[in-house]
């Protein structure tokens, strides 16, 4: 799909996303019961999120909770903003545009989390405060050209001019998945280090998806190593050492690995619908 399909106007545009793509018009009011359901699996998550992290020797609050809302209607996802959670991520920047307006009363911010096509920066850029998918350095520059020729049009940019961003790194072993290659992370680092636009926070992985707790565990043992070699070479500061790594089945052991945000969508709203292609 090409840019000029999408609405040309920020959040405020009527959502006007492809089939499929959950829209502010489709939404149904959630049932007393079904909060309350959103909210007591909200209390339970954070509660294992601060033992995973006493048990890594950490406090409660060097861990953020972000919620993957693919697929999930705004209002479920208002319940968790008005119970305190402030970190949602989305997919797709179409899921991103449509839900925005519905969540524009509540601040909180908007990370994309799934792969980014470089025609999609623009869009991008009007709805998310943070991009955890930066995989190549032709990605990041075409974000940080952008930038450069909107400057802070709050139209053009939600983030003010700048905008936070992750560098994605493939811990899986293997060749199709998303991210940048361990070895090949700190040419991208370094790269990002040079655009002034975009702020970088750390470091990213999904690891093995589908694959057991344990069997999970080396991915995210990587991101740490990857992030102790870019500190250690001076690539990466000490106030960019965020690791985004750990998903519902695996969040505990995330975090005793180091993670500082886990990615939780299932173990909070259920499971999901299929998506639409
Ligand atoms: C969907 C998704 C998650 C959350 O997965 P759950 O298993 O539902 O918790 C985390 N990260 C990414 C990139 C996702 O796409």
């Amino acid at each position: 799909m090409s840019e000029n399909t999408v609405p040309t106007s920020p959040a405020t545009a009527p959502a006007a996303s492809p089939v499929g793509s959950p829209t502010a018009e489709s939404l149904i009011p959630l049932t007393p019961e079904e909060s309350r359901a959103v909210r007591d699996r909200l209390d339970e998550a954070k509660a294992r999120a601060a033992s995973a992290a006493e048990r890594s020797g950490r406090k409660a609050e060097d861990v953020t909770i972000l919620l993957a809302t693919k697929t999930q209607p705004a209002e479920k996802i208002l319940v968790a903003l008005e119970h305190g959670f402030t970190v949602i991520g989305e997919n797709r920047v179409q899921e991103l545009t449509g839900k925005a307006e519905a969540l524009a009363g509540i601040a909180h911010e908007s990370h994309l989390i799934g792969p980014l096509q470089k025609n999609k920066v623009n869009h991008t850029l009007r709805v998310a405060t943070c991009i955890q998918s930066i995989d190549s350095v032709a990605l990041a520059q075409r974000i940080q050209n952008r930038l450069e020729a909107v400057g802070d049009d709050p139209t053009e940019v939600a983030a003010g001019g700048t905008i936070d961003v992750f560098v994605q790194v493939n811990t899986s072993r293997e060749e199709s998945k998303s991210g940048v290659a361990p070895e090949e992370a700190d040419a991208l680092v370094e790269a990002v280090q040079g655009m002034d636009r975009l702020r970088l926070r750390g470091l990213m992985t999904i690891g093995l998806p589908g694959s057991t707790p344990e069997e999970i565990r080396p991915s995210y043992r990587d991101l740490v190593a990857v992030r102790t070699r870019l500190l250690d070479s001076g690539l990466l500061t000490p106030d960019q050492t965020e690791l985004s790594m750990g998903m519902s089945n695996d969040f505990e052991l995330a975090i005793e690995e180091g993670a500082t945000m886990v990615r939780l969508g299932s173990s909070i709203f259920g499971a999901r619908p299929p998506i639409a292609r």
